[in-house]
């Protein structure tokens, strides 16, 4: 049989039961459970059993009404499953994957000929983008969104097998906090000292990542005590609650940390929009500005322009990532798991028929991330 008509051929998951699926109908309403029948996989496509999934702070600005999504979809971007069935694709290191294969990919599907794919260097805004967990879902076959027990990967999307001796609960939000946060920090130049504002996931894998690059100064900024006293836990050598203190005084105290020069770097990954203001008395002249957390339009802040200019700053923004930092990610945890309990910050875990009390769980934010599992 010629090879092109044999990779025709669809992948038929015989052994497999309805998958339960929870449909998001719309802000602030009840998800719907529902079973949906497999359909055969075609060539390219990767049938994938999600382990474990994790609710995102962009979940909750969609469950909210912050963000807009198109209605009926799935959510959930942040997970983790094995290869439920055999393929012929490979992962992002060109081995053949297989099943049981335990795996976690980049969050979106890219064409890679686009000028965003190739010349920009930009895949994840890629023209012909599919995002997982953002996108409509068409019945029954789109298994698109990782809060259910089936997800299926689209061709160009980055695969890469896990380390045994990662839990689920280690890799759950590598493919989308731990990696934007990677990426971010690439194009930009570190330096020293360095303020991040917010202690939500991002923050705290910033402020782990940061002590590891090297950074003598790592301070966090945040308005919860239980979260900067996490973050002391993953590295922080500073915290400061903005319950108890005023910007100012932490820019009196930066300027002592810093032999009164201002920091090098000011990572945001609060959504806040009032902090970047405060950023910017506290950055040294020629300082960074890296912004990961204003994902949604009504980040609005007035700015003093002016500031930017006579102190010469450079602003980044930085949104996903080129999936090889996905790769870095699981490199990162895997040298650093002995040292930081990055399974922490996977607080309670719920069954998928509890979706509608995970996501108020979550939105209370008493904890950094909470799991769905879909297989309770
Ligand atoms: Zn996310
Ligand atoms: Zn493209």
């Amino acid at each position: 049989m010629p090879q092109s008509i044999r990779k025709r051929k669809k992948h038929s998951p015989t052994k497999m039961r309805p998958a339960r699926t929870s449909l998001f109908h719309g802000s602030n309403q009840p998800f719907e459970i529902y079973q949906c029948k497999i359909e055969p996989s075609d060539v390219g496509e990767v049938l994938v059993k999600v382990n474990l999934a994790a609710i995102c702070g962009s979940d909750l600005h969609t469950f909210t009404g912050r963000r807009t999504s198109p209605i009926p979809c799935i959510l959930g971007h942040e997970a983790v499953g094995q290869v439920a069935e055999s393929t012929d694709v490979t992962d992002f290191n060109g081995n053949t994957l297989n099943e049981g294969d335990r795996i976690t990919w980049s969050i979106v599907s890219s064409c890679g000929t686009c000028l965003n794919c190739t010349s920009y260097q930009l895949p994840q805004k890629c023209e012909t983008l599919s995002k997982y967990g953002h996108a409509q879902r068409s019945l029954p076959r789109d298994l698109n969104g990782g809060f259910a027990q089936y997800i299926r990967l689209q061709p160009g999307t980055a695969i890469f097998r896990l380390p045994d001796s990662m839990a689920d609960s280690e890799s759950v939000s590598l493919n989308c906090a731990l990696s934007t946060v990677i990426a971010g920090l690439n194009v930009i130049d570190i330096g020293d000292s360095v303020v991040i504002q917010g202690c939500g996931m991002l923050g705290i894998y910033a402020t782990s990542l940061l002590r590891y690059y090297g950074c003598g100064v790592v301070a966090v900024v945040d308005v919860r005590s239980d979260r900067l006293k996490m973050a002391k836990n993953f590295g922080a050598t500073h915290t400061f609650n903005l319950t108890e203190v005023s910007p100012d005084q932490i820019n009196d105290e930066l300027l002592a940390l810093t032999n009164q020069y201002g920091v090098d770097l000011v990572v945001e990954v609060s959504g806040v929009a009032s902090a970047f203001t405060d950023s910017l008395d506290w950055l040294r002249i020629g300082g960074y500005y890296l912004t990961l957390g204003y994902v949604y339009p009504e980040a609005v802040t007035i700015v003093p322009m002016d500031k930017i200019v006579r102190k010469c700053l450079t602003i980044h923004g930085s949104h996903n990532y080129h999936p090889r930092f996905l790769g870095d990610a699981i490199e990162f945890v895997q040298e650093t798991r002995h040292q930081y309990s990055f399974n922490l910050l996977i607080g309670n875990t719920y069954p998928l028929a509890e979706i509608d009390q995970a996501f108020q769980e979550a939105i209370k934010g008493n904890q950094i991330r909470i799991g769905l599992n879909p297989w309770e």
